[in-house]
């Protein structure tokens, strides 16, 4: 089949880094070989037989890594009730990469009015209202309001896929604005949920060098919103709340990009969703997210694009 794919064109026009060249250039051979269609919109993207193998071995592989949890599986929309989504107070932290979604409520006339706007070449998104549903930021959102008021002894582990969405355009093929997370969320006492954070990093380490991939651990940095958020952001570094799996997709000289996750959120779902153990004391919880998107071009990018050509122990941990 052919397929004729638009091109995304960049929005600037600042002399490139050596970093976005790198960029460019991965983002170039994966469009090349077939793996990624360029959708026309910087960081969207149709995906192929090839790059669903590989991203369907790498889940697969990350389910394997966590069975002795024995999660619950859960599975959601892409889109989340406003009222849930506000509680998660996510557009106080991160307003810059949320995103609402809106639809015609309009009548005839309203619609008369769209088109004629459309005819002039004008956008018509203004004629749309918000429809109280906004696109999931993070897959476990939608697990803190299902889950009880009191978390049962010894905890609640969720397994959550999902779709993400983040308003962060670009052409870094690493940072997409639509993609997958596979989340390894736990509920429970401030000590189980610390637990899950950190006696889980190891194996997640290994997991992801086991695919021949370098992996540094090390403290997130969230970009955290404006003012306020640089005193998140501190709390953040200062109390260790979060550590990410970061890898060298484009050479050792240039920085690393994280390809999963490990966040100890303390009580901020239990406070906010009003969960309790069940001595009456706030739940607290931490994830662990697997960037499926990104640890599978990480994989394209050091192995190259025909996974039947990877090493022999690379394809055996990844079942391929
Ligand atoms: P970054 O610092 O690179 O923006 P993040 O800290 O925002 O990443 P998390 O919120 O921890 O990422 O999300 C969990 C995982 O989801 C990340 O480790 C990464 O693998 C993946 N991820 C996050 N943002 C994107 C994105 N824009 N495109 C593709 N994958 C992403
Ligand atoms: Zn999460
Ligand atoms: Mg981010």
């Amino acid at each position: 089949m052919t397929i004729t794919q638009p091109t995304t064109q960049p929005d600037t026009d600042q002399a490139p880094t050596a970093l976005d060249a790198a960029r460019a250039d991965l983002r170039g051979r994966l469009l090349a070989d077939g793996v990624l269609l360029d959708l026309g919109s910087p960081g969207l993207y149709g995906r192929t037989g090839v790059f669903e193998r590989v991203y369907a071995a790498v889940d697969a592989a990350a389910v394997r890594s966590q069975a002795d949890l024995d999660a619950d599986v859960l599975r959601f929309p892409p889109v989340e009730p406003l009222a849930a989504f506000e509680r998660t107070d996510y557009i106080a932290s991160f307003p810059d990469l949320a995103a609402a979604v809106s639809g015609f409520t309009g009548d005839d006339r309203a619609h008369r009015a769209l088109l004629a706007a459309r005819d002039r070449g004008e956008r018509w998104e203004s004629f749309l209202e918000p429809a109280d549903l906004m696109l999931t930021p993070a897959v476990c959102h939608p697990v803190y309001g299902l889950i009880g008021d009191v978390v049962p002894a010894g905890g609640r582990n969720l397994d959550v896929l999902g779709d993400s969405f983040r308003r962060e355009p670009s052409l870094d093929p690493m940072r997409l604005q639509a993609f997958h997370m596979h989340e390894f969320v736990h509920v429970g006492t401030p000590a189980s949920a610390r637990a899950h954070r950190d006696d889980r990093i190891p194996g997640m380490r290994a997991l992801l060098e086991s695919f021949g991939l370098g992996i540094d651990v090390v403290p997130a940095n969230d970009p955290f919103f404006g003012r306020v958020g640089q005193v998140l952001a501190r709390n953040q570094v200062e109390q260790s709340l979060k550590f990410e799996f970061v890898t060298h997709v484009y050479g050792p000289d240039l920085p690393e990009t994280a390809i999963s996750s490990a966040n100890l959120h303390e009580d901020h779902f239990g406070t906010s969703f009003g969960l309790r153990t069940e001595d009456g004391a706030v739940a607290h919880s931490a994830c662990l997210a697997f960037g499926l998107e990104r640890i599978t071009i990480a994989l394209f990018a050091l192995h190259g694009t025909a996974p039947d050509r990877w090493d022999g122990d690379v394809r055996a941990a990844l079942g391929l």
